[in-house]
């Protein structure tokens, strides 16, 4: 096993981080200990030439044991409050702690809309080089005080996916609370056991995960594994693994059998197409026919108005929408030549009828190839 996860580690050179906030929280708040261990095999990476982005949670945790707060934060406003006290703890924490290794931290705050508009997606991806470049470690949070339902990741591991995605990373380690992905619950049951090695994320493996989150984090194995499943299918491998054990990160990289490794895609998406499928998000839906869905699997052509049989929602030319089967699963995600209404108008229909329709045509596609991401298995 060793061979296999030496191989997967072979050529990494950047890695996105992900800490969760129950791993970095103690009962008295940050765990400075901890930080400090984490810390410390992070800087000894940095110095063996690693390029690491750590995506850090822990702010809202942090805040609120600050402010003296026992029990549940009650609303989002008191979350986003609270993460605005602990934010700067938690940079101060990580600053002195890197600063004894003689490394300088990076604060990068974010939301969904950052990332969803492809200018500002760019921007931070510039300037996240840069950082890297200089040898600084970006610590990025979600930013919380401004994140509202409609622009908010969900949680870290998420935001972790996307960074992965923005920076071109070659492996991701989520260090969360368990050893690993498990069969079952550990928390609930003592024959649950650890999978070292997942190569496909299938139904039965997400089915596996449970959605509940520790008292302190948001997450839960359910969205570690959406999350994997988003990372793996961009081309980088994944791990998860127990992050308050001393070593765990020195481990990994000398191939040791910790935590599990989910393989990376055997049929990649480029980037652009996984910032269509992954971080862009749905306007709408079309259902197309089986000769279509296949077409555009198999052979990876462009969806055309004669294969769809359905339209739901009201979205405009440029937005992206999900393309679903006759069984309503969705297979792939797109960006559209034109808007809902008029793909009411010239659905089932030939393209050569387009111009006849609309009395335009633009395009001979609804959604070109280019801007088509797959998110269906091909079969091999
Ligand atoms: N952004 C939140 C925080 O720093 C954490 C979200 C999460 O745990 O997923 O407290």
């Amino acid at each position: 096993m060793a061979d296999i996860r030496q191989e997967v580690l072979k050529g990494v050179k950047k890695v996105v981080i992900k800490i969760g906030s129950a791993v970095l929280t103690g009962k008295d708040g940050l765990d400075l200990q901890i930080i400090d261990q984490t810390v410390d095999e992070i800087s000894y990476l940095i110095k063996k030439g690693y390029h690491i982005v750590l995506v850090s949670s822990g702010a809202i945790a942090s805040g609120k044991h600050r402010l003296g707060i026992s029990g549940p934060l009650k609303n989002l406003p008191q979350k986003q409050a609270a993460a605005a006290v602990g934010q700067g703890r938690l940079m101060r924490v990580y600053s002195n702690s890197f600063g004894g290794h003689d490394i300088y931290v990076a604060q990068i705050l974010v939301t969904m809309s950052d990332l969803t508009d492809r200018k500002r997606f760019l921007n931070i991806r510039n300037t996240l080089s840069t950082l890297l470049e200089w040898g600084v470690i970006p610590v990025i949070n979600e930013n919380d005080t401004v994140s509202v339902a409609e622009i908010k990741f969900g949680d870290n591991d998420n935001l972790a996916a996307m960074i992965a995605n923005t920076v071109d990373a070659h492996l991701v380690i989520n260090l969360t609370m368990t050893e690993g992905f498990f069969d079952g619950n550990p928390a609930k049951s003592k024959n649950a056991k650890r999978i070292p090695l997942i190569h496909d994320i299938t139904e039965d493996i997400e089915n596996m995960a449970s959605e509940e989150g520790t008292a302190a984090g948001t997450g839960g194995m359910k969205s570690k594994v959406l999350a994997a499943k988003k990372v793996t299918a961009y081309g980088i491998p994944y791990i998860i693994a127990q992050g308050k054990k001393k070593g765990v990160l020195k481990d990994i990289f000398a191939g040791k059998d910790v935590g599990t490794l989910f393989f990376p895609a055997r049929h990649p998406l480029n980037s652009r197409k996984y910032w269509i499928a992954y971080t862009l998000r749905s306007h709408g839906k079309l259902t197309v026919d089986d000769g279509a869905m296949n077409a555009i699997i198999d052979s990876g052509k462009s969806l055309l108005p004669s294969g769809i049989v359905d339209v739901e929602g009201d979205f405009t030319i440029g937005d992206s929408v999900n393309c679903l089967n006759l069984q309503g699963e969705v297979f792939a995600k797109g960006l559209v030549n034109y808007s809902a209404e008029e793909i009411r108008k010239i659905m089932g229909l030939k393209s050569t009828k387009i111009q006849q329709v609309l009395g335009h045509k633009d395009y001979d596609e609804v959604i070109h190839r280019d801007n088509m991401a797959v998110t269906a298995s091909k079969k091999d």
